[in-house]
Formats: C-alpha cells, structure tokens, sequence
C-alpha cells in the first residue's frame, strides 16, 4: 500500500512530544495511532502527552518567556523568515505527509505548505514593525508612552483540516510579537506539527520558546493548562461547540482568548451574475480541502432567474471530481477524515431528500475501504433542512432559489454563524451594498477565495472572537501598556 517515499517520510518526522527543545516521550511512554483516511491503517504511532507532560512544557515555556520577549525583532525575524524558506525547500516531503495523515490531494497539501510558509514570511515583517505611540493629554500636564509588549506564554489549539496552516497562522504571529508557545495539534493530524516543530528546532528556535504536545486526552490536557496562571493566552481554531466551552473555561482566569470556529457560508448569485466565474469560484469557495474547510460554502443563494443554469453548470463540475488517494496524481477529491464525518455528511444529505430536495447529480466511482464520500449537487432544498443550518464539513452542494437581494440577504444571515460569504453581481455597486449587509468577517465578492495572509482572517456572532494575519494578527498576541510621564518641559517654561 505505501510506496518508499512514503515509508521514509513517515520514518523520518518525529514522533515524541518537543518540550523545552527536546523530543521526549510521554510520562506514562503511551502512544496513540495515526490513521490514513484513505486506506483506514495506520500510519504510525506519536507520543500521548499526559498532563504532567503539558506542565513540563508550560514551564519551559515560562522560564524560556523572559529572554525570548527581549530578544532583538530582528533575530525573531531572522527565525522566521528561516521557516518561511525551510517550509519551501521541504514542500515536497511536507505535502506528502499531510496528504497521507490528512487525505487531502497533493496539489491542495503543496498549496497549503505555501500557505504556512507565507505566514512566517509576512510575520517575519511585521516582528520588526511592532508600533507604540507618544502623546499629549488633552490637558498639557503629561505625556502618554503607550507600548506594546508580549502577552506571555500562549496555548494554541488546532483542528485537522489545514494540519500546518491553522498552525502557522498562531505560531508565526506569537514568536513575532515574542510570546512563547505550547502548541496541541489535533489528535489526528499531529505529523505535520511535528515536522514543523523539527524545522524550528534545525533554525535555532531558542529551546522552550515552541513545544509542541500530541495528545489523546485534549480535555485534560487543555484543562489543566488553562487553569495554570502562568498560560497567558489561549488561541484556538476548531468547532463552536468545542469554542464555547473553553471561552467558559477562560472565565474564571479572565485567559485571553482568540476564536476561530465554524462557519455556515454563503454564496449568493444574483441575476445578473457572470456565470461561468461564479462556477468557477464556487468549486474553490465549495471544493477546496473538499468542502472541509470553515470558509467553505454551505449555502449556495440563487437568483431563481439562473438557478436552473448554474446549477446544470455546478451539478457538472462537482460530477467531474475524482475521488481516490490523495497520492494519486489524477485525483482531484481524497476521502473525508473519519467515518463520524462521511456518516454525518451523508445523513444531512438524507435529511434534506427526506424533506423534497432532489439530486441532481454526483460522482458514481468511489473507493469502498477509505472514508470517501461522493461529491454531490442538491435543489431545491427546503429551508428547514439540517444542512442549511449545520457545517456540512463535506463534498455536497446545496442550492436555494431567490427572489430578490433583500431575501437573500436575510437567508444568508438567518444563522448564527458569522465566518465568510460570497457574492457574484458584474454590478460592484450591488455586490458592496449586500456585502455590507452580511453578518460576516469575511466577503469574496466575485472570488471564491477570502484566504490571504495580509488580510484580517475571523468571524462574528458565534463564529469567533478576533482576527488572524494581516497587520491586526500580531495584535492577538500583544499586551497594550501604556506610562503617564509628568509634562516637565511644561514645567520647565513655567520656571522662566
Ligand atoms: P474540534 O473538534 O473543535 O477540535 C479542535 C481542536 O480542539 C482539536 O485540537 C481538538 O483535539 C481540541 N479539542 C476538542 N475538544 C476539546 C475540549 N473539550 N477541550 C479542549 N480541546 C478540545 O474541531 P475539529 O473537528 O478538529 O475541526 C473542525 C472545526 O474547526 C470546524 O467547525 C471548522 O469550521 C473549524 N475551523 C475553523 C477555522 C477558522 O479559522 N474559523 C479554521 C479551520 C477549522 P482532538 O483533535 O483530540 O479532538
Ligand atoms: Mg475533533
């Protein structure tokens, strides 16, 4: 089943937890496996951190926090631009590891190595750009100096859609601001950490400032870790669900937090929409990481005027997907992450044909051992089906006809997800005046792609609380202190 380079990749990432800057095993030497979602075997086994392992790596993330926080921007630049020219070089190696633990394709897995890659490139700019201010009081007797200076050791918790991404989009934005980490990677897909964790190692990352904890039990670790006073900050990506409890668990230490959760996008058309872009677009906004993304659409909105034209066209491009081994070179769509997942994509489908929307389309060939699911197209879906209000997470396209701008609007926000939307209009007027009405961080407005490092990535409503990269990432990670300096050349004059 696995070819040699797969052996030596999976041979050569390490698998024990990276606490202090070394790699250990757990406390109890327990592991736990890793499964490739396409063959359903296991890859390997890592190490299970316990709670007493989590301690470990707080307190080498506390004792490495003072000197890491007076390092010079420029050396923490010089480390991650490093990355950034590390994760290049290794594109090849890393994509396939994250294809074999996660599924995706290899062209999406080099893409998102890309992605990483970028996020330690642009906080590599923004460590030495970290701005403070100097100011009068209204009144003339003193003078503000308003600094900014790190929050302290950060707990960053990671889903398994974008294993090295969701990752990079917290570690590189912390070390910049000078924050040391503890990072808990999803439980099922730890190896793409792991090696990033190995490349920083390699670039002289000082030890204790990155560690990074495998687990099994992200209830206990999570938990202990948050009730220790010396965590500074917890930042995490993954459901609401999973959000809401810790934003709960955060009360009672007032943690900082970041949130970035589930979406429920929309994608709206309108009538007088460029069809073939916003097809295009919709297989990005719909298809990429297999519709396992938070950004994905949920809910594609359309003009009844062209509904029945693009969804010949999106019925025939989902049709055309390739679903197999991410391996592979022809596939265009892997498998989904576990069984729970194809089971739950395909009950929300049940659940919508129950209640009248018809299929109209999906790919017939797909693997029988692996988690794959079949890409599929819906119509007329009713309103109250379960996958208009819950993340599908999965290849299905679900279409609801409209008849005017102010309805699809107000559908589009009828939920209390918040994350990103779209809009096609060739009229730019139109397209700004809905996007302005959408309750959304984030609009692609005639592009099916919101992702950009230099942009302010995050949610409203429930689906989270901050922004991730652009110039507000770093914020995230910075305390504001501000000295009130008695006005003496004030003084001064009044002497003469
Ligand atoms: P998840 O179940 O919420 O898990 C996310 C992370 O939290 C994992 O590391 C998980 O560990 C850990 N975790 C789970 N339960 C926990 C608990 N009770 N206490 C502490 N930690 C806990 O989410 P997921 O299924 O991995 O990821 C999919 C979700 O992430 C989707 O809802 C998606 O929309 C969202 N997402 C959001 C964004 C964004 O930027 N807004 C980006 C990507 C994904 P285990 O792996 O061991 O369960
Ligand atoms: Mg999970």
């Amino acid at each position: 089943m696995s070819g040699p380079i797969e052996v030596e990749v999976l041979s050569n990432v390490p698998k024990e937890l990276y606490i202090g800057g070394r790699w250990q095993p757990a406390a109890d030497a327990s592991e736990f496996p890793v499964v490739d979602p396409s063959t359903e075997s296991i890859l390997c086994k890592v190490a299970d951190a316990q709670v007493s392992d989590a301690f470990c790596a707080l307190d080498a993330a506390d004792r490495a926090q003072a000197s890491w926080s007076t390092s010079s921007p420029s050396e923490r630049q010089r480390i991650l631009y490093s990355a950034f020219e590390r994760l290049h070089e290794r594109i090849e190696d890393l994509a396939l590891l994250m294809t074999l633990e996660m599924g995706k394709p290899l062209a999406e897995s080099r893409n998102e190595v890309r992605y990483a890659a970028d996020f330690f490139r642009w906080f590599a700019g923004e460590a030495v750009r970290i701005r403070g201010g100097y100011e009068m009081a209204p009144d003339g007797q003193s003078r503000s100096i308003i600094t900014r200076t790190p929050v302290g050791p950060c707990l960053l918790v990671t889903p398994w859609n974008f294993p090295l991404a969701m990752g990079a989009r917290k570690i590189a934005p912390a070390l910049a601001a000078g924050c040391t980490v503890v990072v808990k990677p999803a439980e099922q897909t730890p190896l793409s950490m792991l090696a990033l964790a190995s490349i920083l190692s390699d670039l002289g990352t000082p030890f204790g400032v990155v560690n990074v904890l495998p687990t099994s039990r992200p209830v206990e670790v999570v938990g202990a870790l948050m009730s220790d006073a010396r965590l500074k900050k917890l930042s995490f990506t993954g459901s609401t669900q999973v959000g809401k409890k810790l934003l709960a668990q955060a009360a009672s230490g007032v943690l900082r937090t970041s949130m970035e959760l589930g979406g429920n996008a929309p994608f709206i058309v309108l009538d007088d929409a460029d069809l073939a872009a916003a097809t295009d677009g919709a297989m990005i906004a719909k298809m990429r990481n297999g519709g396992e993304a938070c950004t994905a659409v949920n809910r594609f909105i359309v003009h009844e005027s062209v509904i029945a034209e693009f969804g010949r066209r999106i019925s025939e491009r989902m049709s055309a997907y390739v679903v197999g081994r991410g391996t592979e070179d022809k596939v265009t769509a892997g498998p989904l992450i576990d069984a729970a997942t194809r089971d739950k994509v395909a009950e929300l489908v049940a659940d919508a044909v129950a209640g009248g929307a018809q299929l109209i389309g999906e790919v017939s060939a797909v693997p029988t051992s692996g988690y794959f699911c079949s890409p599929k197209t819906l119509v007329n879906v009713p309103r109250t089906a379960r996958l208009l209000h819950e993340e599908i997470f999965g290849p299905v396209a679900a279409l609801i006809p409209v008849s005017s701008d102010r309805e699809a609007v107000d559908f589009a926000n009828a939920t209390e997800y918040g994350l990103a939307a779209y809009v096609y209009s060739r009229d730019q007027q139109r397209s700004l005046s809905i996007a302005d009405r959408l309750q959304v961080g984030m609009v692609g407005i005639n592009q099916g792609m919101v992702s950009n490092v230099a942009a302010p990535f995050g949610g409203v409503k429930s689906s989270g609380l901050g922004r991730e990269g652009g110039a507000e990432g770093i914020n995230e990670y910075l305390e504001t202190k501000y000295y009130a300096v008695a006005n003496t050349v004030q003084a001064a004059r009044d002497d003469k």
